[in-house]
């Protein structure tokens, strides 16, 4: 039988074609999918098309992300595999949340789009969205060859919640920095099989975790920080979590004021992750006194974590009724591969 695979089509560039009319930009619409790509008929795969109404990934909200994991749970039964057209800007976010909130996952779900619209002759979105739907349909000895949450752009598979849009300009988008790829295309599609997530049990179900707590901030530290302004932003109400961005391996002014600071925040109860400025390497407080401070006030390490995981693995676990121990444990092991050992 052939494979099944859902494609959802949720906005962005990927979704434009060109007004013959006008020359305009119009949304496509993706429910024609074997009209507008007839080649597609080519794979040897069964392709359903649900259309949500487009958005600019922009305005992309943890809400969206709940429907869109209800959606593929909705689903889930009845496809081997899932492909999410998303606009590029935010879909390492979406991309990484979906990676944290679709438990016990057993089949491929792809996110992809691109940077030229569909509907224009030099499009990237066509290779895209067939190389896309290839490797979500892949199968080995009857099981999915990836069954995780991942990203193909541009001749590369990327684990989702290891990726970050790098570029605005180039085709090649994305990064995955501290990950190898998790296949490379060229006249063949090469699957790295030993970086591919092995699922523990084929008879698991689907759940899916939908309570975030959208109370998480960013803070980028930069010289000549004001001591006022970062105390501010760790006073505020509505604040349960803090991604620090650091320098270098996970380093901060060694100042009073800061430390101080961030003793009192972690203290407060207030769950604090560093991760490093750096697009490349992890945070290892260990080795500078600049370090050695943060993890004395009890700042937790994010080690090699890009930004988008970061925060929406701490939206997922302060979302979940558990205790602070066990979320600790949860933020000092990878739960889906999101950072290295
Ligand atoms: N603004 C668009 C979006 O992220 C850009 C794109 O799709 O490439 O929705």
């Amino acid at each position: 039988m052939k494979p099944s695979i859902l494609v959802i089509y949720t906005g962005g560039t990927i979704g434009m074609k060109t007004d013959p009319d006008n020359g305009t930009l119009i949304p496509f619409d993706f429910g024609d999918i074997y009209d507008e790509f007839p080649y597609l008929r080519k794979l040897d795969v069964e392709i359903e098309v649900i259309s949500c109404p487009p958005v600019d990934s922009a305005n992309v909200t943890p809400a969206f992300w709940v429907q869109l994991a209800t959606l593929i749970r909705d689903n889930y039964a009845n496809h081997d595999g899932f492909v999410i057209l998303h606009g590029t800007d935010t879909m390492c976010y979406t991309a990484s949340a979906l990676s944290f909130m679709c438990e016990n996952l057993t089949k491929p779900i792809v996110f992809t789009g691109s940077q030229i619209p569909i509907g224009v002759l030099r499009t990237d979105g066509r290779e895209n969205l067939i190389t896309a739907i290839e490797i979500a349909a892949a199968r080995q000895d009857g099981l999915p060859v990836v069954p995780e949450v991942s990203l193909y752009f541009h001749n590369k598979l990327l684990r989702a919640n290891r990726t970050t849009k790098h570029s605005a300009e180039q085709l090649d988008a994305f990064r995955s920095n501290n990950y190898p790829p998790l296949a490379e295309v060229g006249v063949k599609i090469h699957y790295n099989k030993s970086v591919i997530r092995k699922i523990e049990s084929q008879s698991n179900t689907l759940t899916i975790s939908t309570e975030l707590e959208t109370g998480v901030e960013v803070i980028k530290i930069f010289p000549g920080m004001s001591p006022r302004i970062f105390s501010s932003l760790l006073h505020l109400d509505a604040v349960k979590g803090v991604i620090l961005e650091t320098y270098g391996s996970g380093n901060a002014p060694v100042a009073e004021w800061f430390t101080h600071t961030l003793a009192d925040t972690v203290n407060r109860g207030i769950v604090t992750i560093n991760i490093t400025q750096c697009p490349n390497g992890s945070v290892e407080m260990e080795r500078y006194e600049t370090g050695i401070n943060l993890l004395h006030a009890g700042v937790i390490s994010g080690r090699d974590m890009t930004t988008e995981a970061a925060v929406t693995k701490l939206m997922y676990l302060l979302g979940k009724p558990i205790t602070a121990s066990e979320r600790l444990l949860l933020l000092n092991k990878p739960i889906r591969g999101e950072f290295s050992r």
